[in-house]
């Protein structure tokens, strides 16, 4: 469906939508004590119709109708008139729509960046399962879940977490492991519950319990994380925030280096059918240039070759700082232990007799990535923000620069720097101020193209590198991300606040070297600042 194509469903699907908002208003109305069950349902319904209307771009009536579900989410006591008020409010712009859906809908900006919820719709509108028999430590996770945006649904028994996963399959259940079944009940239920849901359930188990027989346990039957009580409810929130922004992780990629053509090409099908990007070369010494224009995750070797031996190769590669850790795989016919071991010994890690059945060549490759990427990204990534550190985001600025120089394309450098970011801390103190910048690394990474590069410079610095990207088109560009990220309503202990950033921009080939570009970015930010900040500021 196309965008127009959407809010057409939408609007048809309005008045059922205010036909059912309109049955739960009146139920919850009508009983003594507002009672839980009218209650939840009317959360329901308006969290359904705020989720699908922000989405669809109706922000008016997608606000309207939040507003009446956080208010019912979080007084303990709702005032009725208060509430009133508020669905009094829903309803006439629900009416708006209903009556008149085409002239009164709100363009959308143009969109030249990816056009993604912002993390706040992504947690309201993602349901998380929590199951656990203790009541009290339910309502206190619950309730802080529920303070950082997420839309929780609590349950203290495991019939009655059986019984809603039957409407509905949430993003993820939070799972206590002991219950009043038996001290395993937890991961029995789930147990059988993956089962009849074919392992499609995210779960996160929490527990007192920290031995290694239970852990395998919730491992065994699919459990994604496992946290210790007390549960830092910071980690809960990365971890959930994981999976509900879930990014396609980027494809694996092989270099296969062989000097048969066709063993190269063979290997490639195998590879390419598992969803893996593979590049064949049949010319070591080629093989550097392709390295470091294709960046792959590993890299096929074959052994005998007629230029240069896969040992002799191997070792230059491992010369090269940037490949240090790359995994190199050889792949050869030499079926002698000890000359595999020495194959190994010079700067190899594994070694595979051909011919290989193609199950093992993918299981062997795709395992050695996944480490190899847990590895990279823990030594080149921020912990902060898991976007590139200090040094590895000068690396990769010089690499694209190299590649733009040789395919005479453009390239833009921004340089970002949070407004008063210090007065956020002293205000809202410090963890605050990490949620600030863990909020515009979400807006970054979602809505950059994949190709851009993203770093963490220092504190509150952060570059991007646009490749193939001229002046105007990255001054667009990152002063729409200036625009969104302003909008965010960041919000600590009840008080709600925004944070801006000003920003400076370079490009080649107006600056020619690395340097020169940092140096250029730089000084058009600090112009930036100067000027009143909250800008974007193209250096001369
Ligand atoms: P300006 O608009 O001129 O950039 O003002 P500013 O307050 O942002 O600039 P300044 O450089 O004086 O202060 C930067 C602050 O950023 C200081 C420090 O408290 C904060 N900061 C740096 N790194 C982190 C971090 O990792 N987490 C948090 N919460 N704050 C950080
Ligand atoms: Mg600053
Ligand atoms: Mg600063």
């Amino acid at each position: 469906m196309n965008d127009l194509e959407i809010q057409a469903a939408f609007l048809q699907q309005l008045p059922e939508d205010r036909r059912q908002i309109e049955c739960a208003w009146n139920a919850l109305r009508a009983s003594t004590d507002w009672n839980e069950t009218e209650r939840m349902a009317m959360i329901q319904v308006t969290h359904r119709l705020a989720g699908v209307a922000l989405t669809v771009g109706y922000s008016r009536m997608g606000n309207a109708a939040r507003q009446v579900e956080n208010y019912l989410k979080q007084s303990a006591d709702p005032d009725r008139s208060a509430c009133e008020k508020l669905v009094a409010d829903l309803f006439v712009e629900v009416e708006a729509q209903a009556h008149d859906g085409s002239s009164a809908y709100e363009q959308p900006a143009a969109q030249s960046l990816k056009n993604i919820p912002s993390l706040q719709d992504a947690r309201s509108t993602s349901v998380v399962y929590l199951a656990d028999d203790d009541r009290v430590l339910v309502e206190i996770l619950a309730s802080q879940l529920r303070h950082f945006g997420y839309a929780i649904r609590a349950f203290t028994r495991l019939d009655d977490l059986r019984a809603a996963l039957r409407r509905e399959i949430p993003t993820a259940i939070l799972m206590d492991i002991t219950f009043p079944e038996g001290e395993m009940a937890g991961i029995e239920a789930i147990g059988d519950l993956q089962m009849e849901y074919h392992n499609q359930l995210p779960v996160f188990f929490l527990s007192a319990r920290d031995d290694v027989s239970t852990r395998l346990h919730a491992i065994r039957i699919g459990g994604k994380h496992y946290f210790v009580k007390p549960v830092d409810i910071g980690d809960l929130v990365d971890a959930l925030d994981k999976v509900i922004v879930a990014v396609e992780p980027e494809q694996f990629r092989v270099l296969i280096i062989d000097d048969s053509e066709i063993q190269a090409k063979v290997n490639a099908t195998h590879l390419k059918r598992a969803g893996i990007l593979a590049r064949i070369t049949t010319n070591p010494l080629e093989a550097l240039r392709i390295l470091e224009e294709f960046l792959p995750d590993l890299l096929l070797l074959d052994l005998y070759m007629p230029e240069c031996t896969g040992l002799e190769l191997a070792q230059v590669i491992r010369q090269i700082k940037a490949f240090v850790s790359l995994p190199i795989v050889y792949l050869s016919a030499e079926t002698d232990r000890e000359k595999q071991l020495i194959a190994v010994g010079l700067g190899g890690d594994d070694f595979l007799t051909k011919p290989i059945k193609p199950d093992h060549l993918i299981s062997a490759v795709t395992s050695r990535i996944g480490r190899y990427r847990q590895l990279r990204a823990l030594m080149l990534c921020d912990s902060l923000t898991g976007l590139y550190n200090h040094t590895s985001i000068r690396e990769r600025l010089g690499q694209e620069l190299t590649r733009a120089i040789r395919e005479h394309r453009p390239l833009a450098m921004a340089m970002i720097d949070l407004d008063h970011f210090k007065q956020v801390n002293d205000t809202y103190g410090h963890a605050t101020g990490d949620r600030v910048l863990k909020a515009l690394t979400h807006i970054l990474t979602r809505r950059l193209r994949h190709s851009d590069v993203i770093g963490r410079y220092g504190g509150e610095e952060f570059v991007i590198v646009l490749p193939n990207t001229t002046e105007e088109a990255a001054y667009q560009v990152v002063d729409e991300l200036r625009k969104a990220f302003s909008l965010v309503r960041h919000s600590s202990e009840g008080k709600e606040f925004n944070v801006t950033f000003s920003c400076g921009v370079a490009v080649f080939p107006r600056q020619q070297t690395a340097a020169a570009l940092s140096e250029a970015a730089d000084r058009a930010l600090y112009v930036a600042k100067r000027q009143g900040r909250n800008q974007v500021v193209v250096a001369e």
